[in-house]
């Protein structure tokens, strides 16, 4: 959805107040789309920052609020908003791309590719489907589950939609920013090799040595955590992130392993809070990105519920996956 027709739904529902929520890489346009708003309505903008759909702050500062206007990100369709949320959608303008830019693929003996994308790169994705049929590859994009809204989108924490190809494919081709998903794609998809398409240097470029040296970061902080005696389990009370039957899962075993345990909730986790805990190790049950983007900021090592079940023994599969949030 467009500004124009989130103004024209406010009407349709005759709110009156509406709560502005803005992601930090769109705030500088904030004063724009206040003023536009605030024509006929009474807004308020949030300073929080908010990193996804999942994400629309707490009870307390929605009070009087007839909706939430949140932008820059797509609607998490699972989720069961306490109030009326419009989401405004934000995309990339097409970038032309040279049908060489896919010799790559090409010269690696690619045939049949799952098409992934970020949701701000849709427009793109289906610019480059359109681009990669054309130069003879057979193109699979998944079925999206419950938590996404496209077919072929992926977030930081379900990769449902390539787990839904990763069987007919050769290899995926995936277009965002950052690693993140792409390594999440690789691990959570039976091994396919992930190739990214770059839109700034409009290069694909294959991103296995990333993964590489991510797992070789991830199972230090791992085996860290092994060896450690006193253990946060952290619930985040975001309404998307809300996971207390999987913390208190954790929270039973490692009782049963004899460490010294305490359940904890957060919003936005902060490493100060926890280094007052003295603990020695985080269990984090809120956004799968934490640990591993923030994993800097944590004197402690910090594990999602998918490494503490590897590390510990209580998974089968020796094989490292990316935790996620499913449907
Ligand atoms: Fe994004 Fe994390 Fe929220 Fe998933 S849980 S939508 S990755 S911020």
């Amino acid at each position: 959805m467009d500004k124009e027709e989130a103004f024209k739904q406010l009407k349709r529902m005759n709110a009156k107040k509406i709560l502005l929520q803005i992601p930090d890489g769109l705030k500088p346009q904030a004063f724009d789309i206040f003023n536009y708003f605030a024509s006929d309505f009474n807004v308020i903008v949030s300073s929080s920052s908010f990193y996804g759909a999942c994400d629309i702050g707490n009870r307390e500062i929605y009070e009087g609020v007839d909706c939430i206007v949140q932008l820059g990100h797509t609607e998490i369709p699972n989720i069961n908003y306490p109030l009326p949320v419009i989401f405004i959608e934000y995309y990339y303008n097409t970038i032309e791309i040279d049908d060489s830019t896919f010799d790559v693929l090409k010269s690696d003996g690619i045939n049949k590719i799952g098409l992934l994308s970020s949701v701000q790169y849709y427009n793109e994705m289906l610019y480059i489907k359109d681009r990669l049929e054309r130069n003879g590859f057979s193109v699979y994009v998944g079925k999206n589950d419950g938590r996404l809204k496209y077919p072929g989108q992926v977030l930081g924490c379900n990769f449902s939609t390539a787990h839904s190809v990763s069987l007919y494919v050769d290899a995926f081709l995936l277009i965002s920013t950052g690693l993140f998903h792409g390594i999440g794609v690789q691990l959570s998809s039976d091994d396919r090799d992930v190739y990214i398409l770059d839109l700034n240097d409009k290069k694909i470029h294959n991103i296995r040595h990333d993964t590489d040296i991510f797992l070789k970061k991830r199972y230090a902080r791992m085996e860290r955590a092994l060896n450690a005696k006193r253990f946060c389990v952290v619930v985040d009370t975001k309404i998307g992130q809300y996971r207390m039957k999987i913390a208190n899962e954790i929270y039973e075993k490692l009782k049963a392993l004899n460490k010294n345990v305490i359940m904890t909730s957060a919003d936005n986790i902060n490493p100060a809070d926890f280094e007052n805990f003295m603990c020695d190790a985080i269990i984090f049950t809120g956004c799968p990105r934490v640990p591993i983007d923030d994993e800097e900021k944590f004197k402690m090592p910090v594990l999602t519920p998918t490494e503490f079940d590897l590390i510990f023994g209580f998974k089968k599969s020796k094989r490292y996956v990316m935790d996620e949030i499913v449907s």
